[in-house]
């Protein structure tokens, strides 16, 4: 039965994106990869027009429609104004997770770790990178760490659902929890929640610091790692570094209506129109996308063809050893390497088999929100103020009233009023906690509102405020370092 072809959206890009895009389309060609390629112009003559989001309106529509998307690296305009093409396309799609294989092809490919074969699975749309950054006075600058519970819960899913349908045996959770308590806490809890949907698969947490250097020196302990965003970028760097395959990596950025794929490289200027750049991270990007789409037959025959086609020592010149390497071949010249071996499997190194089912997906599948008894019990005031701790103590003293009471002053998170050390360093930023006077008694906004006003008449500079809620009555708010 002849299956009819799936619309995807395809991107050159700039660079050598060109070059290596046709040579992987031409592969995926002639393997009979089941796609009918539209394609969009994205990029630095996007930029160079005056779209400062390097992509038109009018490339959304061929996105939206095929919910498929191959990209071709491109090449982000120096100097201000330009906006991440990568971080625009991912926010705009919904694309929550970032997929990235990191594998040694030892002793084909040179390494500093010979046995790796692992998947880093990203969060891609939270935490640090939402980008909510102030500065709030002469002194101090913040940026806004956001995490949800729908947000842990599909990228914890994902990876469990990763490794079930890839046969992996282990997903391994990073987080800095024992500082961040509530928003790295909250991931940790999460995994720990999903982690008991999938009993075949081992799981474990470490924290991220150690983690980020047991990959560095043991890389072949890993198979899934899964983490939040900011830490999912550093590990994938070490990652590919460590396999020696920044330039052979692949990557999918997966949401619940469309994915991305890509190759892990930029648009390689200083190689671009010589006719050597490998093709074989976009192609990588390009078998994951086969899988995604159902096609896991052709993706298995092109990626046993492409191992096979590197153990013959075929490579292009950015892996080209000549300890290893038997010959060194162009871009055009490697695809059709590969191509030739289109149905071989290799011989030394381990093949690969794509299930040839549905995508991996979580919807349908998250634990519904239900409203918690929210009850407001105090408020942290930031103050841009200049002096001593004590004497803040002293003037915000003065403001109580109205059923709130000052209880704590931090600067950076540590306590310093009441009972501060005179060796503690101060900023111009002071975090002013208000609790209500009587024990559990609410506080209203009004009471909050009226207490900024004050702090006004009396020529503070309130520049934040952050309510502090029981959820459920379990307090929902950091103590003060040494409170
Ligand atoms: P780069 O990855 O483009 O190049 C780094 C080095 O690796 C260069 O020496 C290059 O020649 C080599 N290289 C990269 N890909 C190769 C390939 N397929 N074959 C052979 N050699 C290869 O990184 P860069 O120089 O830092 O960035 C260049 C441009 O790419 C910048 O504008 C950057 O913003 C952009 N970039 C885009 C993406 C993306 O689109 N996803 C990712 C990273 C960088």
């Amino acid at each position: 039965m002849s299956v009819a072809s799936v619309p995807i959206t395809v991107a050159e890009g700039d660079g050598i994106g060109p070059e290596i895009m046709r040579a992987v389309l031409r592969i995926l060609d002639a393997a009979g990869a089941k796609i009918a390629p539209e394609t969009i112009e994205i990029g630095e003559r996007v930029y160079l027009r005056g779209q400062s989001s390097g992509i038109e309106a009018s490339a959304w529509e061929s996105l939206r429609r095929t919910k498929v998307f191959l990209k071709g690296p491109i090449t982000t305009p120096q100097g201000g104004g330009y906006k991440s093409l990568n971080v625009t396309v991912r926010k705009t799609l919904g694309l929550y997770a970032n997929v990235r294989p990191c594998v040694s092809y030892h002793p084909y490919v040179d390494c500093v770790h010979p046995k790796v074969d692992l998947v880093i699975v990203r969060e891609n749309e939270e935490d640090t990178y939402a980008g909510i950054e102030h500065r709030q006075s002469d002194e101090v600058y913040q940026c806004l760490k956001l995490v949800s519970r729908p947000g842990c819960e599909k990228i914890c899913r994902y990876a469990f659902e990763y490794a079930r349908v890839n046969g992996r045996k282990k997903v391994t959770c990073m987080t800095k929890d024992n500082i961040m308590k509530i928003t790295d806490g909250l991931f940790h809890r999460v995994f720990d929640d999903v982690a008991k949907e999938y009993p075949e698969i081992a799981a474990n947490h470490m924290i991220i610091d150690i983690g980020a250097a047991k990959m560095a020196t043991r890389p072949a302990d890993f198979d899934v790692i899964v983490t939040l965003n900011l830490y999912g970028d550093i590990l994938s760097d070490i990652a590919a570094e460590v396999t020696g395959s920044v330039g052979l990596g692949g990557s999918a950025n997966i949401g619940s209506q469309c994915a991305m794929f890509e190759a892990v490289h930029g648009s390689a200027p200083d190689i671009s129109g010589k006719g050597i750049a490998n093709p074989s991270g976009l192609l990588l990007g390009a078998i994951m996308m086969l899988v995604h789409i159902g096609q896991g037959e052709v993706a298995t025959r092109i990626h046993n063809a492409w191992l096979r086609t590197i153990e013959e020592g075929l490579h292009t010149g950015d892996i080209f050893s000549p300890k290893v390497s038997k010959e060194k071949l162009g871009t055009e010249a490697f695809a059709k390497a590969v191509l030739d071996r289109l149905g071989k499997q290799p011989e030394k190194l381990a093949p690969v088999a794509y299930a040839g089912g549905a995508p991996v997906a979580v919807e349908g599948r998250l634990t519904p929100t239900h409203p918690a008894k929210k009850e407001r019990v105090g408020v942290d005031v930031f103050l841009h103020w200049r002096g001593a701790p004590d004497t803040l103590g002293a003037l915000l003293e003065e403001l109580n009233g109205d059923g709130l009471k000052l209880t704590m002053i931090s600067n950076r998170g540590l306590k310093v009023w009441p009972n501060g050390h005179p060796e503690t360093f101060c900023t111009d930023h002071w975090r002013c906690r208000y609790e209500s006077i009587k024990p559990g008694a609410l506080v209203s906004v009004m009471q909050v509102m009226s207490l900024i006003m004050r702090m006004s008449n009396a020529g503070l500079d309130p520049v934040k405020t952050e309510h502090l809620f029981l959820f459920d009555g379990t307090p929902a708010y950091s103590l003060g370092q040494g409170q």
